[in-house]
C-alpha cells in the first residue's frame, strides 16, 4: 500500500500536507468514516483522492456538477491517475467503456452523479468490485435547509446499508450549523469523525461600497483586474444580459450565464470562461454553478444576495488557489427594497418568510457595519474573530461614525408629515429645501421640515435613508411606489429618546483605489512578472492543443513559483509545488525551455 506522503509528493507534486489533511487522510486510509467541513480552497479533494490511491479498489466520488467532475478527472489524468466520470453527457459506448474498466479493476477513481449512482444496475455493478471508499462531495446538497438542496442526494442515505464496511467521506464548505447537523443525520454518519476548521478565507478581501452608478463603479473595479478571471453576479437574467453587453461594449469582454440560456450556449460560455483567461462571466445569483476554477481573482455583486450564507458561498468562488482575491459588492437602498419585496411576495409560508427576513437583516448588518467585515461574517457562522483583519474595506478605510440623531429625526419627521406616501427622492427635496414642481404642487414647501436639512447634501441624505431602511426603522412600501413608512422602532427616535449613530460613507474613488491596490499587492519584480506571463502563454498553448482548461496543466501558484525560482533542470523543477512526476515527464522540458529563453534574454 503506497504511503500517503509519497502519493502527495510523487503524484501531486506537493511538499507537505495542509491543515488537517494528513489526519483526515490517515483516518480514511484506516477505513474510518469522516465528515469534512472545511472552507473552499482548503484542499478537500486530496482528502479523498489520496486515500483512493492508497486503498485497495476503486473510490467512487459523488458530485452533482458535471463540469466540475470533468475538470477534476482531467486534472487527475494529467497527474497520471486512472480516473473517469460517469454522467449524462456520455454516449452509450463511452459509458460502457467506463463500466468495463470499472469491472476490470482499471480505475482508481470514478466520479458519478447522484442519479447515476442511485440506478439499480449501477449499485449492483459496484457490489461486484472492490471499493476503496465513497466520497460524497457537496454533501450539503442532501439538506433541505441548505441553499442547494438536490433530491437525488437523498438516495445516498442507502450507501451505509448497501455497502457496509466501505468508508464514507462527506465533504462540504457549507458553514451553517443547521445544514451540517442535517447532513450528518441524513447520511447516517452519526458515528463518523468530524473534521472542521475556521471558515475564514484570509486571502479574500471584502469590500462593500455604496451604490452610486453601479455600472461605472463596476467598470472601475474591473479595470483594476484586467485580464484576470472573475465572476459578476446580478439578480435577474435580464440584468445579466444587459451587464454582459454593457461591459463588452466598454472594452471588457464578458459573457452571460444563467438558467434561461440555451444549454449549448451556456456550456460554451462556461467552457470559454474555464479555458480562456479572458472573459468575465456575468451570472445570476440563484444559479448553482459548476465552476471550481482555482484562479478566480474576483467576485463582484451588482445586487444584494439573499443571505450571508449565499454571499459567502458566492464570494467563496474567488481565490481557491490561496492567492489574493477580491470580493466586491455595490449595494444601495433599492436593493433593500427589492429583497424585502421578494420575500413579501414570494411563495413561502409566513414562518419561512420570517426566517428569510432575519437572514436578510443579518446580511444588511454586514453591509452597514463600520467594524471589520470578516469579523461580522464569521460571527454569523458562530466563529469568533478578533477583528481588525487588515484585509476588508472597513479595516483598510475605516468609516467614520457620526451622531445622526438629529438627521434621523428630521428624516422621520419628513416621512410622517407627508403622510408616509413618498419615496426618498421627494423627501430629500423637502429636507434640502428644493422647490421642485412636485414640492410646490403638494405644498410641501409650507411644511416645518421644509429646508431644515440644507446642511447635509443629497448623497448624505440618501445614506441616512438607506441606513434607516437597512435597520428596519423605516420600511419601503413597494405596493405604493416605494413610499417610506415608519416602523415601530421609529417612535423613540422621532421622540428624541434614542440616539442614532450613522456611518459616513467614504467617497467611491478612494475605495476603488484601495481595491486596485489589493490586486497589485501580489505582484513581483518586472522580470519575474514577465517570465510568469511567458509561462502562462506556454501553458495556454499546451492547453489549447489538448482542449483542456489551462489550470489542469499547472496552477498559477506553480507558475509563480517557477518564475521566482527559475529552475534550470528537471530536478529543480521537482521541488515546485504542484509539479508531480507525471507532469514533469509531460511538460518539464517545455517549461524549462521558457525559463531558459527568459534567462538568455536578460
Ligand atoms: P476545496 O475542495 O477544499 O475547495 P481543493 O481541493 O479544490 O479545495 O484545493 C484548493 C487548492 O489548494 C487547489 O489548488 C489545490 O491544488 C491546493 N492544495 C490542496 N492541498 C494542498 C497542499 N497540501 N499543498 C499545496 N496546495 C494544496
Ligand atoms: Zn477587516
Amino acid at each position: 500500500m503506497p504511503h500517503p506522503e509519497r502519493v502527495l509528493k510523487e503524484v501531486f507534486g506537493l511538499p507537505s500536507f495542509r491543515g488537517q489533511q494528513e489526519e483526515i487522510i490517515a483516518h480514511a486510509v484506516g477505513g474510518g468514516d469522516a465528515v469534512v467541513l472545511l472552507p473552499t480552497g482548503a484542499g478537500k479533494s486530496l482528502c479523498y483522492q489520496i486515500p483512493a490511491l492508497c486503498r485497495e479498489g476503486v473510490a467512487v466520488v459523488v458530485s452533482p456538477l458535471i463540469a466540475l467532475m470533468r475538470d477534476q478527472v482531467e486534472a487527475l489524468r494529467q497527474s497520471g491517475v486512472r480516473a473517469a466520470a460517469l454522467n449524462s453527457t456520455l454516449t452509450p459506448e463511452e459509458a460502457r467503456g467506463i463500466r468495463d474498466a470499472l469491472a476490470a479493476g482499471e480505475l482508481d477513481l470514478l466520479y458519478v452523479t447522484p442519479e447515476r449512482l442511485a440506478g439499480d444496475g449501477f449499485m449492483s455493478l459496484l457490489s461486484r468490485v472492490p471499493l476503496a471508499l465513497f466520497a460524497i462531495d457537496e454533501a450539503h446538497c442532501i439538506s433541505q435547509w441548505g441553499h442547494d438542496f438536490r433530491p437525488e442526494y437523498l438516495h445516498l442515505a442507502r450507501l451505509k446499508e448497501r455497502f457496509p464496511g466501505v468508508p464514507r467521506l462527506a465533504l462540504t464548505a457549507t458553514a451553517d450549523p443547521q445544514t451540517r447537523d442535517d447532513l450528518v443525520h441524513r447520511l447516517q454518519l452519526d458515528e463518523a469523525r468530524i473534521f472542521t476548521a475556521s471558515f475564514d478565507r484570509p486571502n479574500i478581501r471584502y469590500t462593500i461600497v455604496r451604490k452610486d452608478n453601479a455600472k461605472n463603479q463596476l467598470r472601475d473595479f474591473l479595470r483594476a483586474h484586467e485580464g484576470a478571471s472573475g465572476i459578476v453576479y446580478c439578480l435577474s437574467r435580464k440584468k445579466v444580459e444587459e451587464t454582459a453587453e454593457w461591459l463588452t461594449a466598454h472594452g471588457i469582454p464578458a459573457l452571460p450565464y444563467h438558467a434561461g440560456l440555451d444549454r449549448n450556449i451556456r456550456d460554451r460560455h462556461q467552457d470559454l470562461f474555464l479555458k480562456d483567461e479572458g472573459p468575465v462571466l456575468v451570472a445570476t445569483i440563484a444559479f448553482g454553478m459548476g465552476i471550481d476554477k482555482p484562479d478566480v481573482r474576483f467576485v463582484a455583486h451588482l445586487d444584494l444576495p439573499s443571505s450571508i450564507e449565499a454571499y459567502y458561498q458566492e464570494t467563496g468562488r474567488a481565490g481557491r488557489d490561496g492567492l489574493p482575491s477580491d470580493a466586491w459588492m455595490a449595494y444601495g437602498m433599492s436593493d433593500v427594497a427589492l429583497r424585502r419585496r421578494m420575500i413579501d411576495e414570494g411563495g413561502s409560508p409566513e414562518g419561512v418568510k420570517q426566517v428569510e427576513r432575519a437572514k436578510l437583516d443579518a446580511l444588511l448588518h454586514v453591509c452597514e457595519t463600520v467594524s471589520c467585515r470578516r469579523q461580522a461574517l464569521l460571527a454569523h457562522f458562530g466563529e469568533h474573530h478578533a477583528g481588525g483583519c487588515g484585509n476588508c474595506d472597513a479595516c483598510l478605510t475605516p468609516a467614520e461614525m457620526w451622531d445622526g440623531t438629529e438627521a434621523a429625526r428630521k428624516a422621520l419627521s419628513a416621512i410622517y408629515r407627508t403622510g408616509q406616501r413618498f419615496g426618498a427622492g421627494h423627501l430629500i427635496d423637502i429636507l434640502r429645501g428644493n422647490k421642485t414642481e412636485k414640492v410646490e404642487r403638494c405644498r410641501h414647501d409650507d411644511l416645518p421640515t421644509f429646508g431644515v436639512g440644507k446642511d447635509i447634501d443629497q448623497k448624505g441624505w440618501q445614506s441616512v435613508f438607506r441606513q434607516l431602511a437597512a435597520r428596519g426603522i423605516v420600511s419601503i412600501d413597494h405596493t405604493d411606489y416605494g413610499a417610506l413608512k415608519l416602523e415601530e422602532s421609529a417612535r423613540p427616535v422621532l421622540q428624541g429618546q434614542q440616539p442614532v449613530e450613522l456611518r459616513r460613507d467614504p467617497s467611491p474613488g478612494r475605495r476603488a483605489q484601495r481595491a486596485a491596490a489589493g490586486a497589485a499587492a501580489a505582484s513581483a519584480s518586472p522580470e519575474e512578472e514577465a517570465l510568469f506571463q511567458d509561462l502562462r502563454a506556454e501553458r495556454m498553448r499546451l492547453a489549447r492543443e489538448q482542449g483542456v482548461p489551462p489550470y489542469v496543466i499547472f496552477h498559477d501558484t506553480s507558475l509563480r513559483e517557477m518564475a521566482r525560482r527559475r529552475p534550470a533542470s528537471v530536478s529543480d523543477m521537482a521541488g515546485i509545488p504542484g509539479v508531480g512526476s507525471a507532469k514533469i515527464a509531460r511538460y518539464g522540458e517545455a517549461f524549462l525551455a521558457v525559463v531558459a529563453a527568459a534567462k538568455a534574454a536578460t
